[in-house]
């Protein structure tokens, strides 16, 4: 069960809140009544209430926004035990005074915002001490598994139990609680008023995570990555599961580089069963796995894990062949393919990292004259020798022509949209124009080589061919391309909210 936070100044806007919630469906809000700016009236707020609510007033050390007495802090939540509220958040220090009440359920809470404790069971223990009928721990994840610890607690525990890891890392424990049996799981209703760092908005944990049919058997996927918070992929990948009625989930998993081992070697725990990989990990990553298919072995990065019930991971490379696909699709257009005369035979790579690495060895393979032009002189240099091609500096990468302009830079990019990493003075008709952007779709390299008239590759036709590849890797079944490449775009359009 979600568990919707709802954060107002004004009772008005509470109320409304609730009976709209309610209407929805939902089975238990959360009224943090330390927003609200006068007096709180929890007669008002609690009369003919539409569903179950808790009712929570958070100290500022714990998070929340109450800047009154603590004096009268305990009796705003002691007027509401009166009134009969449905479940009480009693931090551990006030719970002790707050004696138990009527029919109203209390919910022992404990937040730490420096890390999530060694000896989690033991605060759970104490916790349960104080007269709870549910456990109430959130703590800040500085690691990946303290996800892990987090949600084998709630697991084992026998009280009820909500156990939360909090920022970026802990985005996981929020999303995977049910599966782990926590009582309920918390979400606000308003991404603009996020309460708690690393929380997911109400109606994607309920839409695009499906968090109510995540069961014990629902298997896990993600991608792994620093930072993660832009990644699109979770969006990709959970509308296609949805879509194919798969029982899986796609989380993002905030990983820094310094803990990719203990990730990888407690895979078995969530237990996860394939991985998306991105920066900094997609060479790192080889030291960890048991296969490598050819293209890995190749260009020396994977992008996609597949992990066995044997304990055996798989590495894959979707990104080249994604790539090629899109190129290749833009050239049969035109009737034309790699190294014929109406086709590429030469390409400039604007860019000297995994992606361009990706794209040139790709290029390469089809017999393509491939020429890398990056910022640093010197990584440009290394590739170039690496594939069998030739580098150019930074500032020549306009006096040649080419048949093909590859942009493997984030150049143009959100929120940089005014930029392009290649002069349109410089673009000719002839020329296929890649740009591995996909965020936003159309920017100032494509659309100023659609109006030279160049055949553009844009970056969501890459994106949308390296996921459905991974799709088919880990599920075994012919990918929805059309709803992937549609929720890419659409998630693309609304950019500003998604980061
Ligand atoms: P990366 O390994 O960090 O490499 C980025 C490259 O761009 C480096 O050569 C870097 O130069 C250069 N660069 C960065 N900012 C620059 C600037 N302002 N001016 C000139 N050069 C600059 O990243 P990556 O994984 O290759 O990804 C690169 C881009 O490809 C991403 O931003 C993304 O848009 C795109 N991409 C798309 C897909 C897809 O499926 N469509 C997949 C992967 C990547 P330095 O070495 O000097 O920093």
């Amino acid at each position: 069960m979600i568990c919707v936070s709802i954060a107002r100044g004004r009772h008005r806007y509470l109320l409304a809140e609730l009976q709209h919630l309610a209407k929805q469906g939902v089975e238990l809000v959360e009224l943090r009544l330390d927003c609200i700016q006068s007096n709180v009236q929890i007669k008002r707020l609690l009369t003919d209430r539409p569903c179950p609510v808790i009712a929570t007033c958070r100290r500022q050390h714990d998070g929340g926004h109450w800047s009154r007495s603590e004096e009268e802090r305990l009796m705003v939540l002691r007027a509401a035990i009166a009134e009969g509220v449905d479940y009480v958040d009693l931090e551990d220090d006030i719970a002790g005074s707050i004696p138990r009440f009527g029919a109203t359920k209390r919910i022992i809470s404990h937040h730490d915002f420096r890390r999530t404790p060694e000896d989690l069971e033991t605060l759970h223990g104490y916790l349960a001490s104080l007269d709870a009928d549910i456990v109430k721990i959130a703590t800040l994840a500085t690691h990946p598994n303290d996800n892990l610890r987090m949600l084998e607690l709630v697991r084992s525990s026998s009280v009820p139990t909500v156990g939360l890891c909090m920022g970026e890392i802990g985005t996981p424990s929020r999303v995977l609680a049910g599966r782990f049996g926590a009582a309920f799981t918390f979400a606000p209703l308003n991404p603009e008023k996020l309460l708690a760092p690393g929380q997911i908005a109400f109606s994607s944990l309920r839409d695009l995570y499906r968090y109510d049919s995540i069961t014990p058997a629902t298997k896990i996927y993600g991608v792994i990555a620093d930072p993660v918070g832009h990644s699109l992929s979770p969006v990709v990948h959970n509308v296609a599961c949805a879509a194919t009625a798969i029982d899986a989930v796609y989380l993002p998993f905030l990983v820094p580089a310094g803990h990719l081992r203990d990730f990888l070697a407690s895979a078995s725990r969530w237990p996860l069963a394939g991985l998306s990989v991105t920066i900094p990990h997609k060479e790192a990553v080889l030291e960890e796995v048991s296969a490598r298919d050819d293209l890995v072995k190749e260009i020396g990065a994977a992008n996609t894990l597949r992990f066995n019930s044997d304990g055996t991971i798989e590495s894959f490379n979707t990104d080249v062949t994604a790539a090629l696909e899109a190129l290749r699709a833009a050239l049969e257009e035109q009737e034309a393919g790699f190294g014929d005369r109406r086709g590429l035979k030469s390409a400039m790579v604007l860019g000297a990292g995994g992606a361009a690495r990706a794209i040139a060895c790709g290029l390469r393979r089809q017999g393509v004259d491939v020429t890398i032009s990056a910022r640093t002189a010197e990584r440009a240099k290394k590739l170039a020798e690496a594939i069998g091609g030739k580098a150019v500096d930074w500032s020549a990468r306009h006096r040649l022509p080419y048949d093909c302009i590859v942009n493997a830079t984030p150049i143009g990019m959100h929120p940089e949209v005014n930029e392009t990493p290649f002069e349109a003075t410089h673009l000719r008709p002839y020329m296929v124009v890649f740009d591995t952007v996909y965020n936003p779709e159309n920017t100032l390299l494509v659309k100023e080589a659609r109006g030279v008239g160049c055949r553009v590759v844009t970056g969501v036709e890459m994106f949308v061919r390296q996921a459905a590849e991974q799709f088919r890797i880990w599920h075994d079944q012919l990918p929805p391309r059309d709803v992937m490449r549609n929720a890419l775009k659409q998630a693309t359009s609304s950019v500003r909210v998604i980061e």
